[in-house]
This record gives structure tokens, C-alpha cells and sequence, in this order.
């Protein structure tokens, strides 16, 4: 049976480059046009009277995920490729033990 997998994005140090997303398209040789994470980047807004945008990656092919970590031993080539280390993506046991020692904004998918 295939292994559950999750995905955690640590949202307050996720800013946003696409790279995560550049990394998956490579990695599975697809067109631009085409990825298995897309990075949503929404308004700038102000809030408590400071500016503030919302960014994450959602990735929505988890099969692939699962792929991908079996192939690289864990070393998924989005959170690889990750400048600011936001991105994770385990089996979801290890994702939800993550999510739950790991303090601040959060976005897991599983
Ligand atoms: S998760 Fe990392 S690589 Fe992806 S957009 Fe955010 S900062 Fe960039
Ligand atoms: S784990 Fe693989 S398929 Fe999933 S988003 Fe990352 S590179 Fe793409």
C-alpha cells in the first residue's frame, strides 16, 4: 500500500520564490505550464498596521510526493531546494509530529 505522505509549510518564513515549485517541474521534466505545486502568492493586505501577503506552496499531486521521497531516500527536491528551509515533506506521521513541536503559522496538507 502506498505510504500516507504529508506536507508542512512553515508560512512565516516561506517568502514566496517559486523555487519549491521550479524544483518539482524540473525534477518531473514538465512544462511551465504544467507542476504538481503551484505556489499561491495572494494581496498584500495591512494588518495590526503592519503589511503582510499570504504565500505558500500547495501541492496537490501527493501520489507524486510519495514518488519522489522513495526515489531521493526523504530528500524531497522541493524542501531541498528550500532558501529558508520552510518546506517539508514526510510520511505523515513524521509531518504531524512536526506540526505539532513546531510553533508559529503553519499550513499542513496531507
Ligand atoms: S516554500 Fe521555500 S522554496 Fe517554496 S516558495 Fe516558500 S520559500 Fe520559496
Ligand atoms: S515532493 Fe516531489 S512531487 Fe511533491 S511537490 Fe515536491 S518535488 Fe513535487
Amino acid at each position: 500500500m502506498a505510504k500516507k505522505i504529508g506536507v508542512l509549510v512553515e508560512l512565516d518564513y516561506c517568502v514566496g520564490c517559486s523555487a519549491c515549485q521550479l524544483a518539482c517541474q524540473n525534477y518531473y521534466d514538465l512544462p511551465v505550464t504544467d507542476t504538481y505545486m503551484r505556489v499561491f502568492l495572494g494581496k498584500p493586505d495591512v494588518v495590526d498596521g503592519r503589511h503582510e501577503m499570504f504565500m505558500s506552496p500547495y501541492p496537490y499531486r501527493l501520489d507524486k510526493c510519495a514518488y519522489c521521497l522513495e526515489k531521493e531516500e526523504g530528500n524531497a527536491p522541493c524542501a531541498a531546494i528550500c532558501i529558508s528551509h520552510a518546506l517539508h515533506v514526510g510520511e505523515l506521521d513524521e509531518i504531524n509530529k512536526l506540526a505539532d513541536e513546531t510553533e508559529g503559522h503553519l499550513a499542513v496538507y496531507r
